[in-house]
């Protein structure tokens, strides 16, 4: 047995049935052994123990009224994860699947993520297990106020400042932020992802998507190719779909997929600017189901879930690179196989631990450019610290500037990943690299902290 084999046995036993989190700590600490001989001054000071536990984790009920007036009551989540090298950072989720486990995998990946951004900004999660499909914009509104009625009095700018995540974008963070002021009577950069009137920043919604395109065309660059012409599976059709989408059309690439919870769309002449268009008017406006793409272009064949198969069919397409964008684990084992199979070559996740551990090990074993979700999705946070940045200056960057830094931090990302992976003898290998890259900066602080 070894220290990290150990800790994990026991994150597993003190935190039981939490099967995400005990996922998202297994992947970090098993790349994290080589970490353990050459810092024994980690060791000593036990960071492995306290960084696997989250600084505090609160939960709330949060009782709403729907629109004949019937009382709701949804729970409400946030982790405050890690401080260490800034204040707590990490998005809101609403979905029905939300619970105690799942926000804090979210919060511990994103610790590692946020050091890797190479902005001061500590890790945290939140949400509710609240499902935002099929509620009126009043509900919706009321539910948000309801929700920020407790939260307000743990978050700050200096403390905690949390942004959107599945089920949380513009409108909710609309509704979040206009209660917190009307509570707080303070307009101050406590959410990221506002709209541009109220203190947004410029590329925010854009930035997972291109950030994870501009990850994989890091990753390209280091075998001398690029995205120009390649066929891309994109799956999801929410925000980080979306923009990786056109950032795939920027650079010259086809995307030939997405999808929703109900089902995918393939569609064989490649989706093209218009066609995205018409995607975000569907999720974004209309708020309705990817099916209707397939209803409306002929060169689309829509096929629905079935979880029966064990396998998703999106996964099983030729193609040459895949941009997982929708949720954890929607990449299996079989999945991992059928894209080997099918020719594709790089995996950049848009996604959160879209990954099995059984699928990377397919991934890892093919010797697929592999960018783990930690470092190719974390452009969303970056442009987020970017905001911050932007309200406590009272200024705002034009699109270009901010578009530039995005890049910029992506390339030192994916530098600080190869790097790292060289360093420790295995080089391309970006899990290991980008996890103790962005541990090992924390644990640095952590340590110059003393036991706290
Ligand atoms: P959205 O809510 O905008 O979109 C989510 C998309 O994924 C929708 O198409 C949704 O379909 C689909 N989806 C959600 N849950 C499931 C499920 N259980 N099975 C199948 N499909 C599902 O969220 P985002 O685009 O913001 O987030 C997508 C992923 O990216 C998440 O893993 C998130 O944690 C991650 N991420 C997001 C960042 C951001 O800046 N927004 C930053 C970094 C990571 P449906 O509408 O049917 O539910």
């Amino acid at each position: 047995m070894s220290l990290t084999s150990d800790l994990l046995e026991k994150v597993k036993v003190t935190n039981p049935a939490e099967v995400e989190f005990h996922q998202a700590v297994e992947e970090v600490l098993e790349t994290l052994e080589p970490t353990v001989e050459r810092h024994p001054e980690f060791v000593k000071a036990g960071i492995y123990e306290r960084i696997v536990e989250p600084d505090r984790a609160i939960l709330f009920r949060v009782p709403w009224v729907d629109d004949r007036g019937t009382v709701h009551v949804n729970k409400g989540y946030r982790v405050e994860y890690n401080m260490a090298i800034g204040p707590y950072k990490g998005g809101l989720r609403f979905h029905p699947s939300v619970n105690l486990g799942i926000i804090k995998f979210l919060g511990f990946e994103q610790v590692f993520k946020n050091a890797l951004t190479t902005l001061p900004m500590g890790g945290g999660k939140g949400g509710s297990d609240f499902n935002p499909k099929g509620k009126s914009d009043g509900e919706v509104m009321r539910f948000c106020q309801a929700f920020m009625r407790e939260l307000f009095r743990h978050i700050g700018p200096n403390t905690d400042v949390p942004a959107g995540d599945i089920g949380v974008g513009g409108r909710e963070i609309g509704y979040l932020f206009g209660y917190y002021k009307k509570i707080r009577n303070e307009h101050t950069g406590v959410l990221t992802g506002k709209g541009l009137e109220y203190g947004g920043s410029l590329i925010r919604p854009e930035a997972t998507g291109y950030g994870s395109v501009y990850f994989a065309a890091e990753m390209l660059n280091t075998k001398g190719e690029s995205l120009e012409g390649k066929k891309a599976l994109v799956s999801g059709s929410g925000n980080v779909s979306q923009f990786t989408i056109e950032k795939l059309l920027d650079l010259g690439a086809k995307p030939i997929t997405c999808s929703d919870s109900g089902g995918y769309i393939y569609d064989e002449a490649g989706i093209d600017r218009e066609k995205l268009a018409f995607i975000m008017e569907l999720k974004n406006v209309k708020r309705g189901r990817i099916k209707e793409y397939a209803d409306k272009y002929s060169s689309a064949v829509y096929t629905q879930v079935d979880s029966s198969l064990g396998y998703n069919k999106l996964w099983d397409h030729k193609a040459d690179a895949a941009f997982p964008s929708a949720t954890q684990n929607e990449i299996n084992e079989k999945d991992a196989q059928n894209l080997v199979n099918n020719g594709v070559k790089l995996i950049s996740e848009g996604a959160n631990m879209p990954t099995t551990p059984e699928g990377i090990k397919v991934v890892m074993d093919n010797k697929i450019l592999y960018g783990l979700g930690k470092a190719a999705n974390a452009g969303g946070v970056a442009v987020s610290g970017l905001e911050m940045s932007q309200n406590s200056m009272r200024y705002s960057w034009t699109r270009e500037e901010v578009d530039a830094k995005l890049q910029r931090i992506m390339k030192d990302i994916h530098s600080a990943a190869f790097e790292t992976s060289k360093a420790y003898g295995d080089e391309g290998n970006y899990p290991l690299g980008a996890n103790i890259a962005g541990f090992t900066k924390v644990a640095k602080a952590m340590l110059a902290a003393g036991v706290v």
